[in-house]
């Protein structure tokens, strides 16, 4: 990998997400070597993968090189590589580009969509969790509308024109409003010879509310926002299979539709060498102690979404969110300054802020920990949020400007088929 060996120890930390970036940059001004390894030379801001799968965003505004966020530590080096196994016993990584040894590994994959072993999903739905798939969901979108223009077959124009989303979490309530207003404002000035209004959007949740983990007052308000907007929302209603043209769920519903997005699930992306039964726990993530150490290991690590910490308040492990992702990140690089200087850890401690979702224009629900509210400031609280999270002045400058300007014209320019996106339809 052409990484000299210095009198430094090295850590390595795989994934360049939030808490792999978070750590990265509390190590690099240290006395370590800090080697940090991504399949993607990028770093994704997932919590706006949907405006992008929606037209709202180009990629490039949520997206940020990993060598441009940490260009100014001496110490520290990337590279484009897909982590293959970890070689625990040996203290060494197998990539697709070579191997490396480690002093301190740090597992930081974060999670991959979980479709609860049903191949037929896994096969004919869209997922959402990678730049790549956003943007094949977003020309599916688009060559939906192409195709529903050009058939005669009711039927086959209505399965193009209906959207099925699985899963009421803040992903799928999101997806949901951007499409309902894309169906509103951009669908019938883009088709004038096309029913658009006959365009259904439809989002299951198998549980009894949406944004599960949220106040009731605000799993309320999403509902009723995304009704106001013409979701059809289904709760208490289980999908249990999906052959590229028919939904079918646990009760008589059943959904003739071209897209099924599947959002109703992640799990731990562990890698081989570290994806024995004894180091996971439910939904596949590493257990880790309260200094994020792997079970069983002093000098291996896991933080964010792929590690499971259990506590009093979180016995299944801290929610797969970015904040206790970044929290992990800066809580593990104070820990390895400790234990290279041979001072005790400290424990880690979750600090709640609050969770949050946007359903459409002027149109959010926000649980902090002491105000809860809805409507139109809790969206410009959203927006506010989101940009001063983002990675990058430029990237913070474009999204703010395509806010303004889609807000003002009501308008997604970016709904463009840049890549053919042709799904694998069943013979
Ligand atoms: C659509 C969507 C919307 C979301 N919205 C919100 C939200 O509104 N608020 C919120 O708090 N959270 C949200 N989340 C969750 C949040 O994005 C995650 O909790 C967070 O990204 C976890 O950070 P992480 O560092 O653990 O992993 P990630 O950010 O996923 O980073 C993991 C990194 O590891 C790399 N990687 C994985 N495996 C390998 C390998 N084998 N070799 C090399 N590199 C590898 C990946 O390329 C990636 O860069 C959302 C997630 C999605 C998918």
């Amino acid at each position: 990998m052409n990484i000299p060996r210095t009198s430094f120890p090295r850590v390595v930390i795989v994934g360049g997400g939030f808490a792999g970036v978070a750590l990265a940059k509390k190590l690099s001004k240290q006395e370590l070597q800090v080697v940090l390894l991504d399949k993607n030379n990028y770093h994704t801001f997932q919590p706006l993968l949907y405006q992008v799968s929606t037209g709202g965003l180009e990629p490039d505004s949520i997206a940020y090189p990993i060598r441009k966020i940490l260009k100014d530590f001496p110490n520290f080096h990337f590279r484009l590589a897909h982590v293959q196994e970890i070689d625990a016993n040996h203290g060494k990584v197998i990539t697709d580009i070579g191997v490396l040894k480690f002093d301190y590994l740090v597992v930081a994959s974060g999670s991959k969509t979980n479709y609860f072993g049903n191949t037929e999903i896994e096969k004919y739905s869209m997922a959402m969790k990678t730049i790549p798939q956003s943007l094949n969901l977003r020309s599916l979108i688009l060559e939906n509308f192409e195709d529903a223009l050009l058939t005669s077959d009711l039927n086959e124009r209505n399965a193009l024109m209906n959207f099925v989303i699985v899963g009421g979490g803040p992903t799928g309530v999101e997806l949901a409003g951007a499409l309902a207003e894309i169906k509103k404002v951009i669908l019938p000035k883009d088709y004038p010879d096309l029913d658009t209004r006959m365009a259904q959007i439809h989002i299951i949740q198998s549980g009894d509310c949406l944004l599960k983990g949220m106040s009731e007052k605000a799993s309320q308000k999403a509902e009723d926002f995304l009704e106001k907007l013409g979701v059809n929302v289904w709760k208490n209603v289980r999908v249990t299979n999906y052959n590229g043209k028919t939904v079918t769920t646990n009760t008589d519903l059943t959904f003739e539709t071209a897209t099924l997005i599947w959002a109703a699930g992640v799990k731990g992306a562990t890698i081989k060498g570290l994806d024995a039964q004894e180091f996971l726990v439910r939904g596949n993530r590493l257990l880790v102690n309260e200094f994020n150490q792997v079970k069983g290991f002093e000098n291996i690590f896991a933080v964010g979404d792929v590690a499971c910490m259990q506590t009093e308040t979180y016995p299944n492990g801290l929610p797969m969110m970015a904040q206790p992702a970044i929290q992990q990140g800066h809580q593990l690089g104070d820990n390895m300054i400790r234990l290279i200087e041979k001072e005790p850890m400290k424990p880690f401690k979750y600090k709640d802020k609050g969770a949050m979702a946007t359903i459409g224009r002027n149109k959010a629900v926000v649980d902090l920990r002491k105000f809860k509210f809805q409507g139109v400031f809790a969206w410009y609280v959203w927006m506010f949020v989101h940009l001063f999270f983002l990675i990058g002045f430029r990237n913070r400058m474009v999204v703010f400007v395509n806010w303004v300007y889609n807000y003002v014209r009501f308008d997604r320019e970016a709904r463009l088929i840049i890549r053919p996106f042709k799904k694998r339809l069943k013979p």
